[in-house]
């Protein structure tokens, strides 16, 4: 071994085969100790010496390091990727590094932390240089664990809306112009509820497997909420080229399969929006995407639609009528409760009503539920109305019920329950203080509720409709056969009716087909236990229809519209004039 003279003294002493000083020994024995791998290194890069940590990092002892480089246990690649480190601390520099490197020889690589530096002999001079490495895997790997936690669908693997955003962010800082498409699955709560959520993650994760293979080259693709996946694509919009894009896209909704192979039929809505001026955030360009997607969805969905301003506008409305109902709620004003005649198929009596709310706005008259009710729902603000509504038709039903001919069997009262209601905890308890305090008997109030609805929070819903059915309270479901309904949950509900659809009806006289569809649920119910009531009888051909397939109740323009209180006390009091028709 040639070393410069210092350097063989040290070497020497350094790996014991000469007694050193006590000084030396006090620090061999800490370096010896240290987690820190620590090394000596000549100008020709051979160590001088090597600590104990380096020597296991290395796999070598040290006679088989002393003296030679790295070149044997790291591989020759590994070695030279370090001489420019190497030559800077020869020239006096300390230079820290990171980065993948062969553990023990082997293929396995550990990430190391490493600070080269020079080593100065006796005479000042150069001769040779530190290494000190420290192994990172384990913070490296949490880092990365981090990343791809903040950053990256855990179900599908891509990219989230956060690491979305980035990238947008980036496009906007360097001025670069993109397009953002949104792929919404249109009815999939219900069919995570219906075919449970395993079944609905192996969807997700082959859509995303799909989109990205066959959807046409992305920038990137990322998962941006429970049902929606994003494409964002860089460049001057070229409209036919997205048009391809998404009709590729549903395409590949249309033929999603779980990984077991079963199809489901899925459709999506899909929203378009251009980064332009306007655009001030990257968020206000998802914003956009979003409106598009919620307008194709409420056009029906299986559609798209591409961003336009006016939609901006419709979204600024909606917050305004949410803030006038608001208002409207807090002073009780310009709200009312129309009531619609159900009557008993058999004999034509009046058998109840369903209540249905009313607004009359103060500067743009009428506005119908079914603009207002929609908005409410997504704001919460149903849950206030529904409870106003329920404590109003409970009051006139009661009053109603005094009013009555002695003898008379009591009359139900239909009322349309929402989602939001069904998700809060409270709400049976509010029903019951609404019962005591208007004395009406809980078999009296018929409570609606949607498929969709109940299939959402499935479980949470049971629980919720045990609760109003052990106060007593009757339950029904309404627009039935629209829905994704599943038979198998059918006969767990604790429910009294089913309410058929009145596309159903309105269709009955179409078709003999149309027909066997209603005979179907009628029959279905019966089957079940629960009594039928059909929605929409507007002829009395349909009326007839329906007596002849025994539905028990039926309500419809043909017996009388929504009504105003006055006009339908004078129906509770008198003998009903569509009876005389029959
Ligand atoms: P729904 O519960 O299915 O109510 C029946 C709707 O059909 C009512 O519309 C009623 O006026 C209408 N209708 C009744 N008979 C006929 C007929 O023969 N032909 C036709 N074409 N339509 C008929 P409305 O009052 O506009 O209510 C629309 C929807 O708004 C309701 O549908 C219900 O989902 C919702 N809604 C109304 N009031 C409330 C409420 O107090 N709470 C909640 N959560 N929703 C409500
Ligand atoms: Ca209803
Ligand atoms: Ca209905």
């Amino acid at each position: 071994m040639t070393l410069d003279p210092h350097l063989d003294a040290l070497a020497a002493a350094l790996s014991g085969t000469v007694a050193a000083t006590p000084a030396l020994d006090t620090l061999l024995q800490v370096l010896e100790t240290m987690p820190v791998m620590v090394a000596l290194l000549d100008t020709q890069r051979r160590h001088v010496y090597a600590n104990r940590s380096y020597r296991e990092y290395m796999g070598r002892d040290l006679p088989t390091l002393v003296g030679h480089t790295l070149a044997g246990p790291m591989g020759e690649e590994q070695f030279r990727a370090t001489q420019a480190m190497a030559e800077r601390a020869l020239k006096g520099e300390v230079v820290q590094s990171e980065g993948w490197m062969p553990f023990n020889g082997g293929g396995q690589q550990r990430y190391v932390v490493r600070l080269h530096g020079p080593h100065r002999g006796p005479d000042g001079e150069i001769a040779g240089y530190f290494v000190l490495m420290q192994d990172m895997t384990e913070r490296r790997q949490m880092q990365d664990d981090l990343f791809r936690l903040a950053y990256y669908d855990p179900v599908t693997g891509l990219a989230n809306r956060l690491l979305l955003l980035k990238h947008m962010g980036d496009y906007q800082a360097v001025g670069e112009p993109f397009t953002l498409v949104i792929i919404d699955i249109d009815r999939f709560v219900e069919i995570r509820t219906s075919l449970g959520q395993g079944f609905a993650n192996e969807l997700l994760i082959d859509l995303a497997h799909r989109l990205g293979r066959d959807g046409g080259p992305v920038d990137l693709l990322a998962r941006v909420s429970d049902h929606a996946f994003a494409m964002l694509v860089a460049g001057d919009c070229d409209a036919p080229a997205i048009e391809q894009r998404i009709a590729a896209a549903t395409g590949i909704v249309r033929s999603a399969r779980s990984s077991s192979g079963a199809a489901v039929f899925l459709s999506a809505s899909i929203g378009v929006a251009t980064w332009n001026a306007a655009h001030e955030r990257p968020e206000d360009v998802l914003r956009d995407a979003e409106i598009a997607t919620g307008r194709a969805r409420e056009g029906g969905g299986a559609r798209h639609a591409w961003f336009d301003p006016t939609m901006h506008a419709h979204v600024v409305e909606q917050v305004r009528i949410e803030h006038d109902l608001r208002h409207a709620l807090e002073r009780n004003e310009n709200l009312w409760v129309a009531y619609q005649p159900i009557v008993e198929m058999v004999t034509g009596g009046l058998a109840g009503f369903e209540a249905l709310v009313r607004w009359n706005h103060p500067e743009r008259g009428n506005i119908p539920p079914g603009v207002f009710i929609p908005i409410a729902e997504s704001t919460g603000l149903v849950v206030t109305l529904g409870k106003w509504v329920l404590r109003e038709a409970c009051l006139q039903l009661a009053d109603w019920q005094d009013k009555r001919i002695p003898g008379s069997a009591p009359l139900f009262m239909s009322v349309n329950l929402s989602t939001r209601q069904l998700a809060d905890p409270d709400f049976v308890n509010q029903v019951r203080d609404v019962l005591r305090e208007t004395g009406v008997e809980p078999s009296w109030i018929k409570l609606e509720l949607t498929e969709s609805a109940v299939m959402e929070k499935a479980e949470q819903s049971i629980r919720l409709l045990e609760g109003l059915r052990a106060l007593g309270i009757k339950l029904s479901i309404d627009d039935f056969g629209t829905g994704y309904s599943s038979l198998s949950y059918l006969h767990k509900l604790p429910i009294d009716s089913l309410k058929v659809d009145r596309s159903f009806v309105s269709a009955m006289h179409q078709s003999e087909e149309n027909r066997a569809i209603v005979r179907i649920i009628v029959d279905l119910a019966r089957l079940l236990g629960f009594d039928v009531i059909a929605e929409g009888i507007e002829t009395t051909a349909d009326a007839n229809l329906l007596r002849a397939l025994a539905c028990d109740y039926g309500q419809g323009y043909h017996f009388a519209r929504p009504m105003p209180p006055a006009d339908a006390e004078a129906l509770v009091v008198n003998e009903p004039p569509w009876r005389e028709a029959m």
